[in-house]
């Protein structure tokens, strides 16, 4: 008998297809709502593989109710979602999706960089508004990037496809990570630095480490007051790591210039978080992957770890076990 298999969200018709060969296939219909969590808990109960992504909270609750799971794929890199302590210790394989992601969530991240320092959102309103009246000397002015100095939080996958980036334009890259990487220092001629010389030194601070309760909030009061104040700060990692309260108040009283932030502690973000509204920080509805030919790669690899573990084989990029 095929084993059952529960996708929280509509995905791409190749993508089911692909499942359905070899498993019997329930999906949550909808492509821009998520699974009601009293559906997720129910559709549980039968399932022997979880398609899931980062919007559903796997965790114990879910856990307990998925009496027969074998196999979480989750489609992201990223796993917070999911409570893998309990997951392994139930002898379930959680799954997630690196690699395919890595250029374009760089491509992004050096997107939201420039647009922040050069103010590309502001000012296309700003002529949209019809206030574009002259040219004068200091009108909308940003801060420079080519040559700047750079530091990078994280330098994984994403940090490293960064410093690629940020090589082009002359950047000078200084790194921060729990563990020392002297292979990428090595490579691209880049410093390894303490959080705090990184903090102090850098023009642009890019987040690019996991969540984990360890980082909860990495960068808070503390941290900003450290920075420039013309320093702007990248968040593409997500949200919880950065205090997003202290950094109203850093932005707000100009400890910083900007931030540019594709991820928020509750997500989406809510309208009546004040952080929209400030003038210096370009935001966006977490978009670090999304081209589509990534979000499809990323599908079919979780597709792939999920036809796998069901059938008996290895995962092909597990997080656990
Ligand atoms: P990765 O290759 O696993 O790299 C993570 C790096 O962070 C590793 O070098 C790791 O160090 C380091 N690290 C982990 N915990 C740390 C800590 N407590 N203190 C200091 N350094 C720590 O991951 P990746 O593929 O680059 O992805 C990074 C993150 O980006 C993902 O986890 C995800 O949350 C986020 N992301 C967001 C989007 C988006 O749409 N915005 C898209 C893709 C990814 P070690 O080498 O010592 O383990």
């Amino acid at each position: 008998m095929k084993p059952n298999v529960y996708i929280t969200r509509k995905l791409p018709e190749s993508i089911v297809k692909k499942i359905e060969e070899v498993c019997r296939v329930r999906m949550w219909e909808e492509e821009g709502q998520p699974v009601p969590r009293e559906v997720l808990l129910r559709e549980a109960e039968q399932a022997d593989g979880l398609f899931c992504l980062l919007t559903e909270e796997i965790d114990q609750e879910v856990l307990n109710a998925a009496k027969k799971l074998k196999i979480i794929a989750n489609m992201a890199v990223g796993y917070n979602n999911i409570d893998i302590e309990e997951a392994t210790k139930k002898g379930i394989i959680v799954t997630n999706t690196p690699d395919v992601l890595t250029e374009t969530t760089a491509d992004l991240t050096f997107a939201l960089l420039m647009a922040t320092a050069r103010r590309i959102l502001e000012s296309n309103t700003y002529l949209k508004e019809g206030k574009w009246k002259t040219w004068s000397p200091m009108q909308l002015t940003g801060q420079d990037i080519y040559g700047a100095k750079l530091g990078i939080i994280g330098m994984g996958r994403i940090g490293k496809a960064l410093i690629e980036r940020a090589k082009g334009f002359n950047m000078d890259v200084s790194y921060y990570n729990r563990s020392r990487k002297l292979d990428v220092e090595k490579e691209f001629d880049i410093t390894f630095l303490d959080k705090e010389s990184l903090l102090k030194e850098s023009d642009f601070v890019c987040i690019l480490v996991p969540y984990s309760p360890e980082v909860h909030h990495f960068i808070g009061e503390k941290e900003l007051q450290l920075m420039k104040d013309s320093a702007i700060l990248i968040n593409t990692a997500r949200g919880g790591i950065v205090d997003e309260e202290a950094l109203f108040h850093a932005l707000k009283n100009k400890e910083i210039w900007g931030a540019g932030l594709d991820v928020f502690e509750e997500e989406p973000v809510s309208l009546e978080n004040q952080l929209l509204y400030l003038p210096n920080v370009t935001a966006l509805p977490h978009i670090g992957s999304a081209s589509e030919a990534t979000r499809l790669e990323m599908a079919n690899l979780a597709a792939d770890n999920l036809i796998q573990v069901l059938a008996g084989e290895k995962a092909i990029t597990p997080v656990n076990g």
